[in-house]
């Protein structure tokens, strides 16, 4: 165990070392991939290698993906660029789905593990022949519950409807199988497969409708102008290639999870694990510690070496309560105590451990103050 616990995978995965290697030795060599000299020729070979390395991964043809800036530009892409005036939405997509989808989205609900209500979906979809796009994340990030993509991609398709699927946090934790959900878009983003920062991807069923936002140069078969972030493609082919290691321990991952469950549940039984009813990531835990706020929960934590996150960490730093818990029913006040913490690859149970004491030590001054007051929690 390493001085501090990293327990905020979803929020960002650190950088594997390997990724770092290939990065380093991409930025050392000069050119541009749209040159034609060998300097050029080589930096295109590298980042076809990691498109090819990308879609071997998650079961795509390498010309069905476009790099982005990461998977708040692969999902703006779609929800702009589809041609679809009709959008739904899951209650529990990412603000980069809620955002581009614009306030005039329909939100199919989900029932109180957090689970996408399919039977709404086909009432929704059964009311317009409108052609609409769907947009459902494969597994929430606040919660790690897994969602009925391929269903919803099957049920869509009966309709004409497109399918948007945000994969950003199932990538690496669970499979990704491009071609077995059957959608017409899935978003991907490096940084939390242990990649860098600032790049991710687009995958793009052939055939499917994309009117590229971004004009310049014709990079990205003119689906996405700009040069290429070589570098970061690289970093993103790398970590793409760790990704089956990081599967083969994802039972592993899972019982440190468990066992942290088990341990905050020894100390308050009336601890609430949010989704526990649902399939859920192996890595993800959304637990409230009753009657605490998030914001103390995280101070303390980092205070005892625990680096946790409240809700959706893209969106931390300003903690309002969590949309995607309001939406499975759970009251604000509720919301308000919840933290998610997030195991990985590096993981193991000295954190958990470390986890343990500094969340059983707030629970126990909590206590303290509850008896002198004669409140119950
Ligand atoms: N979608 C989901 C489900 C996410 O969790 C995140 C980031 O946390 C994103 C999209 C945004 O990805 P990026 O940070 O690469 O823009």
């Amino acid at each position: 165990m390493s001085v501090a616990s990293y327990l905020d995978y979803n929020a960002t995965a650190p950088v594997l070392p390997a990724v770092i290697d290939a990065m380093t030795q991409c930025l050392r060599a000069p050119g541009n991939a749209s040159s034609v000299h060998r300097f050029g020729r080589a930096q295109r070979q590298r980042i076809e290698e990691a498109r090819a390395a990308l879609a071997r991964t998650i079961k795509a043809q390498p010309a069905e993906i476009v790099f982005t800036s990461g998977g708040t530009e692969a999902n703006a892409l779609v929800l702009a660029g589809s041609g679809r005036k009709r959008v739904i939405v899951s209650a529990i997509e990412h603000d980069s789905v809620l955002r581009n989808a614009g306030d005039a989205a329909l939100r199919i609900p989900v029932d109180g593990d957090g689970v996408v209500d399919v039977v709404a979906l086909d009432k929704i979809l059964s009311t317009s022949d409108e052609p609409a796009l769907v947009a459902v994340m494969l597994a929430n990030n606040e919660t790690g519950v897994i969602q009925p993509v391929a269903e919803i991609a099957r049920m869509a398709r009966k309709y004409g409807a497109l399918v948007l699927c945000d994969a950003v946090q199932a990538f690496g934790k669970i499979e990704v199988n491009f071609a077995a959900l059957g959608v017409d878009y899935l978003s991907l983003s490096a940084h939390k497969i242990g990649g860098p920062h600032g790049i991710g991807a687009l995958v793009v069923r052939k055939g499917a409708p994309l009117a590229p936002q971004l004009l310049g140069g014709g990079q990205e078969g003119s689906r996405r102008a700009g040069t290429e972030n070589t570098a970061g493609i690289v970093g993103l082919g790398v970590a793409a290639s760790h990704v089956d290691d990081h599967l083969l321990r994802a039972n592993s991952i899972a019982a440190l999870r468990d066992l942290a469950t088990r341990r905050i549940k020894d100390l308050a039984p009336q601890a609430k694990v949010f989704g526990e009813g649902a399939a859920r990531l192996p890595n993800t835990l959304c637990i409230d510690m009753p009657g605490i706020k998030a914001e103390t929960q995280i101070v303390a934590l980092d205070l005892a070496g625990v680096a946790v996150s409240a809700g959706a960490a893209c969106s931390s730093g300003k903690l309002r309560p969590s949309a995607v818990l309001q939406a499975m029913g759970i009251d604000a006040g509720q919301a308000a105590n919840a933290i998610r913490i997030s195991f990985g690859w590096d993981s193991d149970e000295g954190d958990v451990e470390r986890l343990i004491a500094g969340w059983g030590a707030l629970w126990a001054r909590a206590g303290e103050r509850r008896a002198v007051s004669g409140t119950a929690a």
